[in-house]
């Protein structure tokens, strides 16, 4: 052992919400714990997420709601710490919040408030954070690791790599997790940007440019996966929480399909126009149930434009209503982790210990969050992930 290197039980490098959880645990267990973060503050991701207020958990949160190569992994480390497991910490510190919609919770003040109480439980255990940490090197001693920064070293029995994916690099994502996993030999499940908007050809933007600022209910599938919230169509392609959730199963290359009237019998609907009043423009009557701009699109792109409905068979009927039903889109590709909410992919959880989060043959060395090859649906998920994934390891490290 170097005698200018600090000692410290337990170092985690990443301050975000699954590195403090565990700074937090283990810190609670007696263990003296240094969080490193080449960062300026801790927690970014936190302060910007859901608009500013944090969408900190999902009160439905299950495995069902996560991807991985390895779908059982999460199991553990979610019924270990669960979304009333952090419901109980916030209301703890009396922090304000509301369901906004399918189990969604949000602070409904600020964001900062979910920082705060971490950083306080922080120091309420003697976690040291040491913020604009560069790390130059990580190695293997024969009691556990030493990381040295531009500061110095530091040895640590444990070393739990919590520094996230390559989501927004300008907010100082560097794939770190992914060098260190590699370096210990540890197989990384390729990445991938998720959570993201889907981008279209010139030709495609072209023709929706009509469109652009329409929002809409819908349901978007991908394979055998579908989800039904808001879409939103903009300049550069689709967007919107609906288009988001499915980005996280589109491939590139492959089809979305839009059922943007998923709860009306739309052809139905329009055979009793029909019936009321012939003389009636298909656009008008489309435009009941969808907005008018949509309406008018669809009606244009079936060379219907205008046409009364008295004009249209069952069969023309049947054959349009499809492609406000199926409405089919080969996305271009999506807009990269420069917008990304989240990466998919990452550290192969097949050589982790689901309860601990250690690697299975490099003892003491952990992996948290979301470098780690768990990726949660919008809506909370991914704190929920990143808390109990950091609560397990802090439980072990
Ligand atoms: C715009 C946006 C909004 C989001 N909103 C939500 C939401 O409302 N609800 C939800 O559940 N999820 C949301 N997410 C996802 C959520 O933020 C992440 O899943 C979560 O932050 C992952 O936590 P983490 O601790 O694993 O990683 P991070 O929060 O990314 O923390 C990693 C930390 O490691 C540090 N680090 C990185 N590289 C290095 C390095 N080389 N050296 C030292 N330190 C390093 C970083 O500075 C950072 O502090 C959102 C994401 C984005 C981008």
């Amino acid at each position: 052992m170097d005698v200018l290197a600090e000692q410290f039980d337990v170092v985690i490098i990443g301050a975000g919400a699954a590195g403090m959880m565990a700074a937090i645990e283990a810190g609670k267990r007696g263990r003296r714990v240094a969080v490193l973060d080449h960062a300026k503050a801790p927690g970014e991701k936190i302060r910007i997420s859901g608009g500013g207020r944090c969408n900190f958990t999902n009160i439905h949160a299950s495995p069902k709601n996560f991807l991985s190569v390895n779908p059982h992994f999460c199991k553990s480390a979610l019924a270990r710490y669960t979304p009333h497991d952090f419901i109980s910490l916030v209301d703890r510190y009396t922090i304000a919040w509301h369901e906004k919609t399918l189990g969604q919770l949000f602070c409904d003040d600020t964001a900062k408030d979910i920082i705060r109480m971490l950083l306080t439980e922080m120091k309420e255990v003697r976690a040291v954070l040491r913020l604009g940490a560069q790390i130059q090197t990580v190695d293997k001693t024969v009691s556990g690791f030493r990381v040295v920064t531009v500061d110095g070293a530091i040895d640590c029995s444990s070393l739990i790599v919590a520094s996230g994916g390559k989501s927004i690099p300008k907010m100082g994502a560097t794939g770190l997790a992914y060098k260190i996993a590699e370096q210990f030999g540890l197989p990384l499940v390729e990445t991938r940007p998720a959570l993201v908007p889907l981008t279209l050809d010139p030709a495609q933007l072209e023709n929706l440019s009509t469109l652009a600022g329409v929002a809409v209910d819908a349901q978007v599938r991908c394979g055998k996966t579908a989800f039904e919230e808001a879409v939103l169509i903009t300049h550069r392609g689709l967007s919107g929480p609906a288009i988001l959730q499915i980005s996280s199963y589109w491939r590139e290359g492959g089809d979305i399909r839009l059922n943007l009237l998923p709860h009306v019998d739309i052809a139905a609907l329009l055979r009793a126009a029909r019936k009321d009043n012939g003389r009636q423009a298909l656009q008008t009557a489309l435009a009941e149930p969808l907005p008018k701009r949509l309406a008018q699109f669809f009606a244009e792109a079936a060379g219907m434009s205008n046409r009364p409905l008295a004009d249209l068979s069952d069969k023309a009927i049947d054959a349009f209503c499809l492609t406000i039903k199926d409405w089919t889109i080969t996305p271009a590709g999506s807009e990269g982790y420069r917008t990304a909410e989240v990466t998919l992919g990452g550290v192969d959880t097949r050589v982790l210990d689901s309860r601990t989060m250690q690697a299975r043959d490099v003892p003491g060395l952990y992996f948290i969050g979301e470098c780690v090859d768990v990726t949660g649906w919008l809506g909370g998920y991914n704190f929920q992930w990143a808390w109990a994934s950091g609560f397990s390891a802090g439980q072990a490290a």
